[in-house]
């Protein structure tokens, strides 16, 4: 558990991070989608420059949640609208780096958490946009979850996250291979995959099946009030990755677990 200064610490240094996340959000798809095995350079240099016109942007309408306060959510210099989702990253790192600290404390296990969930947070924004999941945020968080149960950091023992990695990526992998003899497209992409082995190294084996459950009931509930919004029938394949859904069920075990 850790005190109060710690956890407003971690808060502040999770609006900081938040604010480059956005930055991760927004270079990295496009430089994979450029090339695939594209240096992260990109992600560092050059500095940040707004989303909408590519304007350098000063020190202070970089303050994490601040700035986009201030600037009424429009750009300084285009005065274009900036999407909420600034905003909303930076607010949900520092919760969830405040959170990691209040729970494991200032140590190795709250940072780590705070890692873990900085990569979701990132990984979830970019499959909602973009419908990608890079393989490198996916990975880096499934070694990451091996390596601290390996370690000892974690709740599960060392061989219940490799099998949660490995029953994580083949459940749905045979789910979709079933699928897809009989639909002739894929149901799940490779990066859902990765993400769920990604989980099942941070929650271990027993976990998979419910998460993939809870995954496909928050899909199901979000379809059914997308479709009432919209007033026409949405379909399960179409136009929704299925990732957030996946993070949004991972992370409330992580939650819930602890
Ligand atoms: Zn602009």
């Amino acid at each position: 558990m850790g005190n109060f200064p710690e956890i407003f610490a971690a808060s502040v240094l999770g609006l900081i991070f938040g604010s480059f996340l956005n930055v991760v959000i927004h270079r990295l798809p496009k430089a994979i989608l450029k090339d695939a095995d594209a240096s992260l350079n990109c992600l560092l240099w050059p500095g940040s420059t707004a989303p909408c016109c590519g304007e350098k942007l000063y020190w202070y309408e970089n303050i994490p949640v601040i700035s986009w306060l201030v600037l009424g959510g429009n750009c300084g210099h285009c005065k274009k609208p900036i999407t909420p989702r600034y905003i909303l990253v930076e607010l949900l790192t520092g919760v969830a780096f405040a959170w990691s600290i209040w729970v494991y404390g200032l140590g190795i296990t709250g940072s780590v958490y705070a890692l873990f969930f900085a990569m979701a947070i990132t990984l979830f924004f970019i499959d909602l946009e973009t419908f990608l999941l890079p393989d490198r945020l996916t990975l880096a968080m499934l070694w990451l979850g091996l390596s601290a149960a390996a370690m000892g950091y974690l709740p599960i023992s060392p061989v219940d996250a490799i099998l949660g990695a490995c029953l994580g990526y083949l459940l749905p992998w045979a789910i979709n291979a079933v699928y897809y003899a009989v639909r002739k497209h894929d149901g799940f992409g490779g990066g859902d995959f990765k993400l769920l082995a990604a989980f099942g190294a941070w929650l271990g084996w027993a976990e998979i099946v419910p998460i993939l459950c809870g995954a496909s009931i928050i899909g199901l509930i979000v379809i059914g009030l997308v479709s009432i919004v919209k007033r026409e029938r949405l379909l399960m394949s179409q136009a929704l990755p299925f990732g957030p859904f996946l993070i949004l069920s991972g992370l409330s075990f992580v939650i819930g677990g602890a």
